[in-house]
């Protein structure tokens, strides 16, 4: 748990709005299992869900409770592709590679579809995405990038708007151009995050809470020391997004603890709600530091953005958000900022996703960076299915390389402010 996390979780709107979830008990004493996951959220659970449907013996432990972590607290966006432009991927991993992982992240969407069908869950899905963008130079960026989705990864059915059309999806002054995306959506993301534990834990996976690992002894047999017990297994999976501390300590250097924020407004009523935003899409701006909101089911405006690259909470975040929701729709003026909250995301130094093994029976999911409400679904069937024996696709992605954040722990966050200094910068400058 990071320093200012009672701050980010106090008033949140999915938790005053999620009936509360089944509770799990804390682990007392000591068991053994197959496969020990580290992590009550979308990643550990999604892993869980497969490795008890291929018969496996699966024990998750988590340090507070299910989806206390981004999973729970999120903007609820679940969006193709990942948090870095493709052609990262492309550099290091080339064409074929590229197109694969595209089409992953694609069924990552289509996994969420799969397992709310599946297993019953109600997350109020509603589907459309909007990609925005301020100014011409990003407008025309937008575009060459739907053209490219469509010709390198055939990726159809995207339309982009530009000009007095760009009100119709959008009423707000702010965009020269937007992207729309049927196959792109939104959901309630706690909702979703208890609706997977349940699933699997009705499969037989054992999930406990209030649970922290404190110790992970490596080897043929893997131990997992928690206060008040101990998991013996044959293999891990580490899916602690920043929380691991000093679990896995070759880890931490190679990911960076972003603090992003989120309010919701007072309910605004069908009507008006359906006039911000008449398609009910999802929507992000392309800026690098950038704003993300949708409407929730009750009529709310969810207005995501604004990022912290110290542990501290900005000041007045109701305040804040609330004016930057403002400069989006002036209409909202006076409008009341109910609930506010925030969280921390994951992001490594290129923004690629960072998945791999610290031993050959020790598997780890990290580095979603701000994009991973649809990707931790298909990242924990990529580690199950590599812990079954298939590890393909999951080694399509291990191939990726990553840095660690220059400064080791104590000047990750100074280099990284001025890193971002810059491309704010490019932000404003257009
Ligand atoms: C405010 C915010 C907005 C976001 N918006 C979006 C969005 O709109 N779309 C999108 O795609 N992505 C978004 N993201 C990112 C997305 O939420 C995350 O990538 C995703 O939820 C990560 O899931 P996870 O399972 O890896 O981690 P988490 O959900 O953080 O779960 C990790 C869990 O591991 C537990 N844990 C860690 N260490 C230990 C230990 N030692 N012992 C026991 N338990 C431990 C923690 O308690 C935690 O519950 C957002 C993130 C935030 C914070």
């Amino acid at each position: 748990m990071l320093a200012s996390e009672d701050q980010l979780t106090r008033n949140s709107y999915y938790a005053a709005t999620a009936p509360a979830g089944r509770q799990y008990d804390a682990l007392t004493g000591d068991t053994a299992c197959d496969v020990c996951i580290v992590g009550g959220g979308l990643a550990g659970l999604s892993a869980a869900i497969d490795l008890r449907r291929a018969g496996l013996d699966v024990v998750v432990l988590e340090g507070m409770q299910v989806g206390w972590g981004a999973s729970g607290r999120n903007g609820g966006q679940a969006l193709n592709g990942l948090a870095c432009d493709m052609s990262v991927i492309r550099g290091q991993l080339g064409d074929a590679a590229a197109r694969t992982i595209w089409d992953m992240t694609v069924e990552a969407v289509q996994l969420i579809h799969e397992r709310r069908s599946t297993f019953g869950i109600d997350c109020h899905w509603q589907a459309g995405y909007l990609a925005a963008a301020i100014g011409p130079k990003r407008a025309r960026e937008l575009q060459a990038a739907t053209v490219d989705l469509e010709k390198t990864y055939g990726y159809t059915g995207m339309e982009f708007y530009e000009g007095a059309a760009v009100q119709d999806w959008i009423a707000s002054p702010r965009y020269a151009a937007v992207a729309h995306d049927p196959r792109g959506g939104h959901l309630h993301p706690l909702l979703y995050t208890h609706g997977l534990a349940r699933a699997a834990a009705g499969l037989g996976a054992r999930i406990y809470e209030r649970t922290r690992v404190l110790r992970l002894e490596r080897g043929a047999a893997p131990v997992l020391h928690t206060e008040q017990g101990a998991v013996r297994c044959r293999h891990v999976l580490l899916a602690g997004n920043v929380y691991l501390e000093g679990l896995a300590p070759q880890l931490s250097g190679r990911i960076m603890p972003v603090g992003t924020f989120i309010a919701a407004s007072a309910p605004l009523g069908k009507a008006r709600a359906d006039a911000l935003i008449p398609s009910r899409s999802a929507v992000c701006d392309t800026q690098f530091v950038l704003d993300y909101y949708r409407l929730s089911a009750d009529d709310r405006m969810l207005f995501g953005g604004r990022v912290s690259y110290s542990t501290l909470v900005p000041r007045d975040l109701a305040v804040s958000m609330g004016e930057r929701m403002v400069a989006v729709f002036p209409e909202l003026a006076g409008v009341p900022v109910e609930y506010s909250w925030g969280g921390y995301v994951d992001i490594t130094v290129n923004r690629a996703p960072d998945f791999g093994r610290i031993d050959p029976n020790i598997y780890y999911l990290q580095g979603f960076s701000g994009h991973g409400l649809a990707l931790t679904g298909l990242a924990g069937r990529l580690a199950a299915e590599a812990i079954r024996g298939s590890a393909e696709r999951f080694d399509l992605f291990t191939r990726l390389r990553h840095r660690n954040f220059p400064g080791g722990r104590a000047l990750r966050t100074p280099a990284l402010v001025l890193a971002m200094a810059w491309f704010r910068l490019r932000d404003i400058l257009g």
